[in-house]
């Protein structure tokens, strides 16, 4: 009784906390509701790391080996060894390793609000440099404009996740719009890589009851992050500010937000020089578990 509600209760933390979420830049304050949002987000993001969730799911400390993925982009996944494969928890949003034997440090990096075109190509070549690979969460407003870009991203081998279509509210819409921001972005992706995405991420880290249906319909898994890099914060910080705020609120199995911003360029290569020093492999999910 007693272990049900402490698990309620850390359910409804961790979705107040996720609400602090994509904080989504000011490119993002046309929208009239933006600006607030991205204020509270501000503050819960930094009394809250969203680096603690929760004690109650699983392990701690995942582990792994692996994986640079080498030469091969993103092999199907029944080729691939066990030790090569990941998933992340949808409680905490944490990346875990599939054997459990594997007890390596290891980090997911994922670009929101992508492909926006000023510091892709940067933000592309720093993760080359480290053989990284991340999650890029794509929405099409961004896509259309810069369909080169989307192409190189998945090019590069990265994995891309489905971000929605305009980048707004999802609980504001109707079902027929929520169904629209979300398959149409799908759609788009299959355009490029010949495959649906089998991620996403809610913007503001909101779902809506809508939402979470057609994402189940489309087979995807939704996630949102457990290390806010604050990069979306108005003013914008500094670049060693972000590098600070990553570095101190990390974790082993961390699904670090960023944006695909210039000024998270700018602070990239420091924070993956140190992840890297600290031990930390870069990998990304290659199965989905809704639940
Ligand atoms: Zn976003």
């Amino acid at each position: 009784m007693t272990k049900k509600f402490l698990m309620i209760l850390t359910s409804i933390l961790i979705i107040v906390l996720m609400i602090s979420g994509c904080g989504d830049q000011t490119r993002e304050t046309a929208a009239p509701e933006s600006s607030k949002v991205n204020n509270t987000k501000e503050n819960d993001g930094v009394s809250k790391p969203i680096a603690e969730p929760d004690p109650v799911t699983e392990k701690q400390t995942p582990d792994s080996e692996k994986s640079e993925e080498s030469s091969e982009d993103n092999p199907p996944e029944d080729e691939l060894s066990a030790d090569e494969r990941y998933y992340v928890n949808p409680n905490n949003f944490r990346i875990y390793p599939v054997d459990k034997n594997n007890n390596k440090k290891i980090v997911l990096l994922t670009f929101d609000d992508a492909p926006y075109g000023d510091a892709t190509l940067d933000i592309l070549n720093i993760l080359d440099k480290y053989d990284a690979k991340a999650i890029w969460f794509i929405n099409g407003i961004y896509a259309v404009r810069n369909k080169p870009l989307l192409e190189e991203i998945a090019n590069r081998g990265h994995v891309l996740g489905n971000h929605t279509w305009e980048h707004d509210f999802l609980r504001k819409m109707t079902p027929e719009q929520v169904r629209k921001e979300i398959v149409s972005v799908s759609d788009l992706i299959e355009e490029v890589t010949g495959e649906r995405p089998k991620y996403f991420r809610p913007p503001f880290g909101q779902n809506s009851d809508i939402s979470l249906q057609v994402i189940k319909e489309e087979g995807m898994q939704t996630m949102n992050w457990s290390v806010g890099s604050l990069d979306w914060n108005t003013p914008a910080p500094a670049p060693d500010e972000i590098t600070k705020q990553v570095l101190s609120t990390m974790h082993n199995g961390g699904n670090i937000l960023f944006h695909d911003k210039t000024i998270t360029a700018q602070a990239l290569d420091d924070i993956l020089k140190s992840l890297s020093e600290q031990g930390y492999r870069f990998v990304v999910p290659t199965e989905v578990r809704p639940e």
